[in-house]
């Protein structure tokens, strides 16, 4: 039977990293990459990114980042911001691979590795601003600068960011949040310690938040085209990935298309518009390995649905489905499986 494509547009991304860059400037873009780059593809959206002069990728993991770092060679910034071991503190360490910190535990072992293997560790400190994930706590950071600094001087380390994550509830919390980063900027250049990148907001506040950026913002929702959930639509921002899936058989005057639960779309999305040849349908019932669309009387087998994608058969986007159960547009690209063929296009 064939398989679900997932149709990726790499002159889609790179008109969203277009608009993304303009809206931000002069705050630089870095396109964040966890989870496969949304599902889209790690290896190819650093490729795509970097084709469209980004400088600078949130990898989430080690590993990811060691992936991108291939892609990109000498150019490039890459943060890794999960805790790791210390073999992947070495492997990020060998492929100039900054490590984001959020404890002293974490930054106390990034130390050790770096005398070990004399490579200095380029180290973006993060100061806990209210959301308790990770992160240094006010009553820590100076005794914490205080070790920062000593490791530069002795040459292990070099300070080159300072960030947070905002917690995105209310602009209130947010502003309060802000207030407590750049106080934590303020006390680090009271060290002497003066990094480069100061990075605070991710997709929603970068883009309708301007006096809460800093000099770098993470974004990956945004490039990729994702919406958030209940949000406005976005100027010159337009889903990347298309979902299709094509007509296997027709029963009872009903299609039958190709994908299904098993391939990673929740059955709950029952009922929600899919966009064939002639328009919009309903996708009456999601089973396990197939789905059924309902009153497309034109339908023929090998004619393709798409079931999620920038909506130019009356389809749905991702965050549109998203909404109808209460989750993220992310969260529907993520959990499609590998059975989903990618397919780039240019
Ligand atoms: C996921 C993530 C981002 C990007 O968030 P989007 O809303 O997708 O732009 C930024 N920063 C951190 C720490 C993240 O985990």
């Amino acid at each position: 039977m064939s398989r679900p494509v997932l149709e990726i547009s790499t002159a889609r991304f790179a008109a969203n990293i277009r608009a993304v860059q303009e809206r931000i400037a002069p705050s630089a873009l870095m396109v964040v990459l966890k989870d496969d780059a949304y599902g889209h593809g790690l290896g190819w959206a650093v490729e795509a990114a970097r084709d469209a002069g980004v400088q600078w990728y949130g990898s989430y993991d080690v590993a990811s980042g060691i992936e991108a770092r291939r892609v990109l060679g000498d150019t490039g910034r890459i943060l890794a911001w999960v805790t790791s071991t210390d073999a992947e503190i070495d492997e990020a360490l060998r492929a100039r691979v900054d490590l984001g910190v959020g404890s002293a535990e974490y930054l106390r072992r990034i130390i050790a590795r770096a005398r070990h293997l004399e490579r200095r560790a380029r180290v973006h400190l993060k100061i806990d601003t209210g959301l308790h994930r990770n992160g240094l706590l006010p009553s820590e950071w100076e005794s914490v600068l205080v070790e920062v600094r000593a490791a530069e001087s002795a040459g292990e380390l070099a300070l080159v960011g300072i960030w947070s994550h905002l917690a995105e509830a209310s602009d209130a919390e947010d502003d309060e949040a802000q207030r407590l980063f750049l106080e934590a900027v303020r006390v680090a250049g009271q060290t002497g310690a003066t990094p480069d990148a100061l990075h605070l907001t991710a997709s929603a506040a970068s883009w309708w938040r301007p006096e809460l950026r800093g000099s770098v913002s993470r974004i990956g929702a945004f490039c990729y085209g994702v919406r958030s959930a209940e949000g406005p639509e976005l100027d010159g921002i337009e889903p990347v990935a298309r979902l299709g899936a094509d007509v296997v058989d027709i029963v009872d005057g009903d299609a039958v298309i190709g994908i299904g639960a098993f391939d990673g779309i929740p059955s709950s999305l029952a009922g929600c518009r899919v966009g064939t040849p002639d328009g919009p349908r309903e996708l009456r019932r999601i089973d396990a390995t197939t789905s059924v669309v309902a009153g497309w009387t034109g339908a023929a087998v090998g004619d393709r649905v798409w079931v999620f994608g920038p909506g130019d058969q009356g389809e749905d986007s991702a965050t549109t489905l998203a909404e109808r159960i209460d989750t993220v547009g992310e969260e529907i690209l993520t959990r499609l499986t590998s059975r989903v063929r990618r397919v780039v296009t240019p």
